[in-house]
C-alpha cells in the first residue's frame, strides 16, 4: 500500500489522482487531502476514500468543513499553514497538484518532511526552482514529473547516460488559437479560450494554453528540472498531442514518449515509477495516420519568447511574469480584460521587476505581489 497525500485534490489533476486510486484500493491508501475552497467535493472526498486530514486554505470554507465532518474523526486543518501542515503528515508521496504560485510552500513543506513529490504545480519551480532543487539534495528527496510533456522527457531519459542529453523537444498542441492573427484574437472570448481542441484541464492552464503562456512556464520548469539552459529546448507545436515530448541525445537519437492525451498516464507513472501499471486507452498511429510539427508563431503569441527571456534573465524574473499572469488570467476570466491584455500586462510587469540575486521564498512571495499589483494598477 502506497500512502499518498494529494494536494488540490478539487481538480482537474486531483480528481483524476483520485480516479486512478478507486481503479486500484489495494494499491493505494489517501491518508490526507488538501484544496482552496471546494466544500462540497472534498466533503465527498473524505467520506469515499475515509480520509484521516484534510486542509482547506480557505478558513471559512475550512469552518464549514468542520461542521459537515463533526460525524467523523477527520481532522480539519486550515490556511496556508493547513496546507503546509498536511503536506508533512507521515506518507510515502505527495502529489501537488494546486494551482499557481500557492503551491510553492506545500512542496517545501513536503521536502523537508523527506517525502517523494509527484509534482503537476508547475508553479512551483517557475517560481522557486532554485531553492527546491537545492533543497530536494539537501535532503535527498526525489521530484517526478507529471506534467505530460516533462513526465515524456523524464521517460524518454530512463536508461540515457548521465550527460547525454543534447536537447529537449518540448511539444505544444497550439492551443483553440493555432494559426490565428492578433488581430483575430482581438476580441476572443472567455469561451472560445476556454475550447482546448486536445486537453480537459483546469481554467486557468487552459487559457495558458490558448496563450502559449503554459509552453512558457513549461520551458522554465523543464530548465529546473532537467538542468539545461532555455537554449536547449526546442518549442515544436504538434497539433495531434500525440508525441508528448522528446529529447535528442549526444549520439543524434531522438527519443520520445507518444500516447494518447489522457492525464492520467503522466500521473499515474508518477505514482508507480519505477514500476509501469494499469494500462489506459492504447494508441492506435493508424487511427492517427499523420503527425505534423511546425515552428511556434511567436509574433503573435509573445508570451513564449517572454517566458524564455524571464529565464535567460533569470532570479525573479520568472516570479514576476507568473505572477503577472496569475492575475491577468483572472482577470480575463471575470471578463474584465481583453486577452491580448493578458500578455501586455504580463510583459510590462516583468519589466518592471526588481531583481534580486540570492533571493529567499518571502522575496519570491514580495515578487508575485508586486507583478500582481501592477496588473491590477495598468487596467
Ligand atoms: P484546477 O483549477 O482544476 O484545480 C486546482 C486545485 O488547486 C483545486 O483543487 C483547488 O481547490 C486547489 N487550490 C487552489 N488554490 C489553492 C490554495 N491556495 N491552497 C490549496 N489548494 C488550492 O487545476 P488543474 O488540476 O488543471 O491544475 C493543477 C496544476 O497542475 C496546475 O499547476 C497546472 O498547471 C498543472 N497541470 C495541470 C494539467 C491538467 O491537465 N489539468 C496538466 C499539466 C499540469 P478548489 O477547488 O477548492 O479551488
Amino acid at each position: 500500500m502506497k500512502k499518498i497525500i494529494i494536494l488540490g485534490s478539487t481538480g482537474s489533476i486531483g480528481t483524476q489522482a483520485l480516479d486512478i486510486v478507486r481503479a486500484n484500493p489495494q494499491k493505494y491508501q489517501v491518508v490526507g487531502l488538501a484544496a482552496g475552497k471546494s466544500v462540497d467535493i472534498i466533503e465527498n472526498q473524505v467520506r469515499e476514500f475515509g480520509i484521516k486530514y484534510v486542509a482547506l486554505f480557505d478558513e471559512n470554507a475550512a469552518r464549514d468543513l468542520k461542521a459537515r465532518l463533526s460525524d467523523t474523526d477527520t481532522v480539519v486543518l486550515s490556511g496556508a499553514d493547513g496546507v503546509c501542515e498536511l503536506a508533512s503528515l507521515e506518507c510515502d508521496m505527495v502529489l501537488n497538484a494546486i494551482v499557481g504560485i500557492a503551491g510553492l510552500r506545500p512542496t517545501l513543506a513536503a521536502i523537508d518532511a523527506g517525502h517523494t513529490i509527484a509534482l503537476a504545480n508547475k508553479e512551483t519551480l517557475v517560481t522557486g526552482g532554485e531553492i527546491v532543487n537545492r533543497k530536494l539534495k539537501e535532503k535527498g528527496v526525489t521530484l517526478l514529473p507529471v506534467d505530460s510533456e516533462h513526465s515524456a522527457i523524464f521517460q524518454s531519459l530512463q536508461g540515457a547516460p548521465k550527460g547525454s542529453l543534447k536537447k529537449i523537444l518540448l511539444t505544444a498542441s497550439g492551443g483553440p488559437f493555432f494559426g490565428k492573427t492578433r488581430d483575430e484574437l482581438e476580441n476572443v472570448t472567455v469561451k472560445d479560450a476556454l475550447n482546448h481542441p486536445n486537453w480537459s484541464m483546469g481554467a486557468k492552464i487552459t487559457i495558458d494554453s490558448a496563450s502559449l503562456m503554459n509552453k512558457g512556464l513549461e520551458v522554465i520548469e523543464a530548465v529546473h528540472l532537467f538542468g539545461v539552459p532555455a537554449s536547449k529546448i526546442e518549442v515544436l507545436v504538434h497539433r495531434q498531442s500525440i508525441l508528448h515530448s522528446a529529447v535528442e541525445l549526444s549520439d543524434g537519437a531522438v527519443i520520445g514518449q507518444l500516447g494518447t492525451p489522457d492525464m492520467k498516464l503522466p500521473i499515474q507513472y508518477a505514482l508507480t515509477y519505477p514500476e509501469r501499471d494499469m494500462c489506459f486507452e492504447g494508441l492506435d498511429l493508424f487511427k492517427v495516420g499523420t503527425l505534423t510539427f511546425q515552428k511556434p508563431d511567436t509574433d503573435t503569441f509573445r508570451l513564449l519568447p517572454l517566458c524564455i527571456e524571464a529565464i535567460n534573465r533569470g532570479g525573479l524574473y520568472p516570479t514576476a511574469i507568473n505572477g503577472a499572469n496569475e492575475e491577468s488570467v483572472k482577470l480575463f476570466l471575470d471578463g474584465k480584460i481583453k486577452f491580448l491584455q493578458i500578455a501586455e500586462l504580463n510583459e510590462k510587469a516583468m519589466n518592471m521587476c526588481q531583481n534580486k540575486d540570492n533571493f529567499t521564498v518571502e522575496d519570491i512571495f514580495a515578487a508575485d505581489q508586486e507583478a500582481r499589483r501592477i496588473v491590477r494598477e495598468a487596467i
